[in-house]
């Protein structure tokens, strides 16, 4: 194995590991029931790119359907996502929790 194919190796296996993680994300909000928007993470050291720190801005909220096409942002991005609860979509579904539905 060459020095190049290895590196192209290491990214691509770092980009599968964003959308495993990104997949592993969506189903879990979905299964909630109580997430549908996200906030944007860095690393918020100096190697943080401008397009990641654009995103994490202000703490913007984003609505979930964004993530596909936001996440991962680039190569070898660190970014992680967190989710913003919906408090009342929560309750409801603690409820029918607890209804036994
Ligand atoms: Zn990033």
């Amino acid at each position: 194995m060459t020095k190049n194919t290895r590196k192209w190796t290491n990214v691509s296996t770092k980009k599968e590991e964003s959308i495993m993680y990104k997949e592993n994300v969506q189903s879990a909000w979905h299964e909630s029931g109580a997430v549908d928007k996200f906030i944007w993470m860095t690393a918020e050291d100096d190697q943080v790119c401008p397009i990641c720190a654009d995103y994490a801005r202000g703490n913007n909220e984003y609505p979930l359907e964004d993530l596909d096409a936001m996440f991962p942002a680039h190569e070898n991005c660190r970014c992680w996502v967190k989710p913003v609860v919906n408090i009342e979509k929560a309750a409801d579904e603690i409820a029918r929790i607890l209804r036994g539905e």
